[in-house]
């Protein structure tokens, strides 16, 4: 069977759960190949590679990969693409991710879809497209097919791979190290799960009514074990850091169960979370447009439902 490329997501050395998510959609279409890309390759990354099926890493390790913005990534992935010829390639659809894959499509010749929430046989993508107002059927047609799947989109399973590893070497052209990364602040991890990976997220809105009152939300959050996420009416009002907006100019987010609280929800914040599996939604307008996409419906203020559903939540545990 051919073999299929994964870019490996890794942060300090930890691989990603999506990451393991692609390889598990990849071993079930061909051969998962996972591709490394920048230094901090460890035993711990190669074992977890290999144990979602992994059958070969690819250790592009150079400083220089991640030394410069996106481009030499894209360039080491279309290097490997000629010398190795997989079936398709497939990246996480994070904001970097879609980059290299559109830059790689460019490179290769090749068609690209973004946002899937599904990958079959004969590399057929379910696609989320119009800000995730429509799902189609996608299939590249010309070239080889480069994937960007959107987190959580796939359940990871298991299943060990040799995990042989080879070594790529690769030499950059001079427009690849055109933007180069002079800083990394590194952000702190908190005790949540990250926003885009997360099963659970609950976010709040203009409703929710000030800084100090996102603690309900986090409350319900914590008790979940969820991350929280924010409309941009609470972003732009300073209530909510902007890194956790969810919607068209914030986070795409696909999880297992999204909570809405004090969210109308416009059009621009359901194009970040409409593809969740299952939707939630507590205001107090009983005519507002996040219940036409909600499974569950709460009427009510939150600053009561919320609070009351956390109580709950804890008596279970
Ligand atoms: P509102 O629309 O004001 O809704 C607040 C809701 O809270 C109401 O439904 C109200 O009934 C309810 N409520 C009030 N008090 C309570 C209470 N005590 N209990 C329960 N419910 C209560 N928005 C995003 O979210 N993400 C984006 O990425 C984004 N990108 C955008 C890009 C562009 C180009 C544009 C033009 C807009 C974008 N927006 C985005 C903004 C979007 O159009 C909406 O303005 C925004 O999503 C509204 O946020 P909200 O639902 O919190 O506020």
């Amino acid at each position: 069977m051919s073999e299929i490329l994964v870019l490996v997501e890794q942060v300090d050395g930890e691989v990603k759960k999506v990451t393991l998510e692609l390889l598990t959609l990849a071993r079930r279409l061909g051969t998962p190949a996972a591709v490394w890309a920048g230094p901090g390759y460890t035993p711990e990354a190669k074992a977890k590679l290999a144990e979602y099926g992994a059958e070969t890493i690819y250790v592009a390790g150079s400083e220089e990969i991640t030394g410069y913005v996106v481009a030499p990534k894209a360039e080491m992935l279309a290097q490997l693409v000629g010398e190795k010829s997989p079936a398709a390639v497939l990246v996480a659809a994070t904001a970097e991710g879609k980059e290299v894959a559109g830059r790689l499509a460019v490179k290769t010749d090749s068609g690209v879809i973004t946002d899937a929430v599904g990958l079959g046989d004969g590399f057929v993508a379910e696609q989320s497209i119009f800000g995730g107002g429509v799902n189609v059927q996608a299939k590249v047609s010309r070239g080889i097919p480069i994937v960007a799947v959107r987190p959580n989109s796939t359940a990871p399973e298991a299943a060990a791979g040799a995990g042989a590893e080879e070594e790529v070497s690769v030499s950059l052209s001079d427009a690849a190290k055109s933007a180069r990364v002079v800083e990394r602040v590194k952000q702190e991890k908190g005790a949540r799960p990250e926003l885009t990976e997360a099963a659970i997220v609950v976010s709040g809105g203009r409703g929710v009514g000030s800084a100090e009152n996102f603690s309900v939300i986090e409350g319900l959050a914590d008790a979940l074990g969820a991350a929280v996420g924010a409309s941009r009416a609470a972003t732009d009002a300073g209530w909510y850091p902007h890194q956790f907006q969810v919607g068209q100019t914030g986070k795409t987010v696909s999880p297992q169960l999204y909570i809405a609280a004090g969210i109308s929800g416009a059009i621009q914040h359901r194009a970040g979370m409409q593809t969740a599996k299952t939707i939630v939604a507590i205001n107090k307008d009983p005519e507002a447009p996040i219940f036409e996409l909600a499974d569950y419906g709460v009427v009510g203020d939150l600053h009561q439902v919320v609070p009351q559903l956390t109580e709950e939540v804890d008596k279970r545990k």
